[in-house]
């Protein structure tokens, strides 16, 4: 496939919104396995929920969140914890950049305490060939560029891809 632009939508931003802000925590709710959730989960253990953003900045955006409810990105953790989730984080990119073509990754940890509380860092892949003003924060001008427009057989496809590397990788991690 095309990586990019590739072929993109436009991005739905009420419905977007609505998701984040409108009922309980979406990622909680992905831990406990709501069929209502669209992310594909990739990983998940104890410690860690790793799934795949839907719609994604771009094919391959990862994010990686603590299955445990907590909202501030480092006073909320317990260093030991906190440096776990990051082997995590550093096992997850190493994953997305053996599967898809990536010129550089992008690690963020975003949110809002009036919308996605809950932390989660994101992994995403900046595709080859995205003009400098699209790159950095231009990535995330959704309202701009759109979202990928990909079939549901492509995102199953992206998630069992993630999923391999990330089952090669050594017993107990990603
Ligand atoms: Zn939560």
């Amino acid at each position: 496939m095309t990586w990019w632009p590739g072929p993109r939508v436009p991005f739905d931003a009420a419905a977007y919104e609505a998701r984040v802000r409108g009922g309980p925590c979406f990622v909680c709710r992905l831990v406990r396995g709501d069929p209502a959730q669209p992310e594909l989960v990739l990983h998940r253990d104890g410690l860690a929920v790793t799934f795949l953003s839907r719609p994604g900045v771009v094919p391959g955006h990862t994010l990686v969140a603590p299955v445990r409810h907590v909202e501030a990105v480092v006073a909320d953790f317990p260093l030991e914890d906190y440096l776990e989730l990051q082997r995590r984080v550093y096992a997850v990119a190493e994953a997305v950049q053996a599967t898809v073509p990536a010129e550089r990754l992008y690690l963020l940890s975003l949110g809002s305490r009036q919308g996605t509380a809950h932390v989660h860092w994101h992994v995403v892949p900046l595709p080859p060939g995205v003009p400098y003003p699209d790159q950095q924060f231009g990535l995330f001008d959704l309202a701009r560029l759109g979202v990928p427009d990909l079939t549901a057989d492509q995102h199953q496809a992206l998630a069992t891809a993630l999923r391999t590397r990330l089952a090669d990788r050594a017993p107990g991690t990603p």
